[in-house]
């Protein structure tokens, strides 16, 4: 049954099948995850489409944030809660309250799609593993890129976001970024993908569809490149987009007026808006081509 404060609708099939978790609006103003899971949703609820096998999991991430089309409450990220540390210290935060709900059930599933959208224009990727389980799950989604992240170099060392927290209790879970937020024009497509995911392994009826096969092309995560106590500037014609290529003598930009360089051959992945740069943490990241 769906729950209306939560919008969480959880069902389970007769036959066996895993349990997927399916999220979308853990940032609430990523509107194309809200979208693919509001029609699940509502598919479901009216009777339209039948959850055949396995536990279906469909959340709408962040509920408040939704409501008011912001990516966050407070500037709080929910998609940093998922460390062993914060999810056991309560700040107080409607984040820090939502994170335990979404942990509960991340702990009942078997994998676990965290659907986002980026803040400036990229490809269509995912972040993932790239180890034969996650493949058999991110093929469906006909990423052009994936992005592995072996070191925890996003998290600061640790895994913090909700796909690597599936991944650290011995789950899949994976995020699919499916360009920029403000693009709107993949929701039939994210939809589809999910739908035939899901049919694949059986929690809808069964379909003869064949899996796809893979061409995206796969990059790890090298370093972050972290704002000091000066002002941020990327350098003119940087910084505007995911997968941007950038040699490692580059300039990115700038603190104040030292040029900060990318130290490594690779692209520029989730370069910030200057409202979301705060000291200390990262303004971008670097990630090489691994294959
Ligand atoms: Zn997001």
């Amino acid at each position: 049954m769906i729950s209306n404060e939560e919008r969480i609708l959880k069902i389970h099939g007769v036959l066996p099948a895993p349990s997927v978790t399916i999220i979308g609006g853990t940032h609430g103003n990523e509107r194309t995850g809200i979208e693919v899971v509001r029609k699940l949703q509502d598919e479901i609820s009216s009777g339209k489409r039948v959850v055949a096998g396995g536990t279906l999991t469909l959340i709408l991430g962040n509920p408040l944030a939704i409501e008011k089309n912001v990516r966050a409450i407070d500037g709080r990220d929910l998609n940093r809660y998922f460390s062993a540390t914060m999810l056991a210290a309560d700040d107080g935060s409607e984040e820090f309250r939502r994170a335990g709900i979404l942990a509960s059930h991340i702990r009942t599933s078997d994998i676990v799609i965290d659907i986002h959208a980026t803040n400036k224009p990229s490809v269509p990727f995912v972040a993932s593993k790239n180890d034969e389980a996650h493949r058999n799950v991110f093929r469906w989604f006909h990423p052009q890129c994936v992005l592995t992240d072996p070191h925890y170099i996003f998290g600061g060392g640790v895994p913090v976001t909700i796909d690597e927290y599936a991944d650290s209790l011995g789950k899949i879970g994976l995020c699919f970024e499916t360009g920029w937020v403000g693009d709107e024009t993949m929701i039939p497509a994210v939809y589809d993908s999910v739908v035939r995911y899901c049919t694949s392994i059986g929690i809808f009826a069964p379909a003869e569809d064949a899996a796809p096969t893979i061409d995206s092309v796969i990059y790890e995560i090298t370093a972050a490149v972290l704002r000091n106590d000066l002002p941020f500037v990327f350098a003119e014609g940087r910084g505007l987009r995911s997968f941007e290529k950038i040699s490692a003598t580059e300039v990115v930009g700038y603190h104040g007026n030292d040029p900060v360089y990318a130290e490594s051959d690779g692209v520029i992945i989730f370069p910030k808006l200057p409202e979301h740069q705060h000291v200390g943490k990262p303004v971008c990241y670097v990630a090489k081509k691994i294959t």
